[in-house]
């Protein structure tokens, strides 16, 4: 992150921090330096501190420095997938017999590495409604390390108040950890609203094309952004230069996709609100949303995702999924392109019988940046 940025708007940042144009041949676009070692000039004289690629590979530092600048951080640091940047964050922050505290409505993966892979090595957690400060700090032990907070959640969309709880980590003396993955720092910055550490699948909104798999931690604390850089490195899962130059690509244009991806939800929840078969519209934006007013003081809009309940239970819903024609019937989400989901048969399907199990009549929108009247229509078809 070079200082010239904090001067600038977030879309100029977006689309320079990292993104120098390359000192040897003036190419605009950071090449992808598609390498594993680096000579060296003389025994220990590395050029630019490049070594071997798994520790640092120029195209990989390009976007860690752009993901610093846009989330406010002292470091960034990108990883082959969102689920390996998590690993590398718990195993940096518990040992065994530590406890985190973890959202009821937290993606099923993250669910998952904490249930059934961190378990194993003696990190405990509980599950807690964060939208409720009181439960969060009720659940906090003497033992407890870190809160764990995704926000708006998936797929329910719940909102946690990130300064309020930021509060009571410090006064527990645990460390904040915000999954901004459905926000992304263009619509929300938790760092400057008190979170030590921003954890993003890149693979979603950042990224932005469903053509890449990544993940990223953004931390404020020089100290923990050290031993996170460290933990990388010791551990290996890192992101590749060609798909640290596909979200470095993708990043550009965050700010007009997020947009136009807010802009297109808004219109697919109003008409869901209206709509006979539909029962509830879980969305942010909408007034009658729970957690509307904290989503309108710590969000700049309301984001892309929605999600809503069908009548006629499970196998309705499903049926509405399989119906869908322009909303593409995938898992995943924060491409350009539409995509329709039945989360307690697919995403969520790993927390089926726990505290997350979601509602069976449970349908879940990515609104993508398509014309929105094409995506209303076919929404309308598809419940029928
Ligand atoms: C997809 C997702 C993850 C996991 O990221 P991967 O890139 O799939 O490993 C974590 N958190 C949220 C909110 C997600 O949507």
């Amino acid at each position: 992150m070079s200082d010239s940025h904090t001067t600038h708007s977030f879309e100029t940042v977006a689309i320079h921090a990292g993104n120098t144009a390359d000192p040897l041949t003036g190419a605009v676009v950071p090449p992808i330096h598609q390498v594993s070692t680096f000579k060296q000039d003389g025994v220990g004289g590395l050029r630019g501190g490049y070594e071997y690629s798994r520790s640092a590979n120029p195209t990989r530092t390009a976007l860690e420095e752009n993901l610093a600048a846009l989330e406010g951080g002292v470091r960034g640091l990108a990883f082959a997938s969102g689920l390996a940047a998590e690993d590398c964050l718990l195993r940096t922050l518990l040992a065994p017999g530590d406890h985190v505290v973890i959202p009821d409505d937290a993606y099923g993966g993250t669910f998952r590495l904490f249930a059934k892979v961190a378990a194993r090595w003696g990190v405990e957690f509980s599950v807690a409604h964060t939208s409720e400060p009181d439960a969060v700090r009720a659940a906090v032990t003497p033992r407890t390390k870190a809160i764990w907070v995704e926000t708006p959640s998936n797929p329910l969309l719940g909102i946690t108040d990130i300064p309020v709880l930021a509060q009571i980590a410090r006064e527990t003396g645990v460390r904040l950890v915000v999954d901004n993955t459905f926000a992304t720092p263009y619509l929300q910055q938790p760092l400057a609203l008190g979170a030590d550490v921003v954890v993003h699948s890149l693979t979603k909104y950042m990224g932005g094309h469903s053509d890449v798999v990544g993940g990223a931690l953004i931390a404020s604390d020089p100290a923990l952004a050290e031993e996170l850089a460290y933990h990388q490195n010791a551990m290996g899962a890192v992101a590749g230069p060609f798909d640290s130059w596909l979200v470095l690509r993708g990043i550009k244009t965050l700010a007009v996709r997020m947009d136009r991806h807010s802009e297109n939800a808004t219109r697919v929840a109003d008409m869901l609100t209206r709509h006979p078969r539909v029962t509830k519209v879980l969305y942010p934006g909408l007034p009658e949303h729970p957690g509307h007013e904290i989503a309108a003081k710590q969000m700049k809009r309301f984001g892309g995702m929605v999600s809503f309940q069908v009548a006629g239970g499970e196998e309705a819903a499903v049926a509405v999924c399989d119906r869908a024609e322009l909303f593409t019937l995938g898992e995943s989400l924060g491409g350009v392109e539409s995509l329709i989901e039945h989360p307690g048969r697919m995403t969520h399907a790993s927390v089926a019988g726990s505290a997350l199990e979601v509602p069976g009549d449970l349908v879940r929108l990515s609104v993508g940046i398509e014309n929105a009247d094409d995506l209303l229509a076919d929404l309308q078809r598809a419940l029928g």
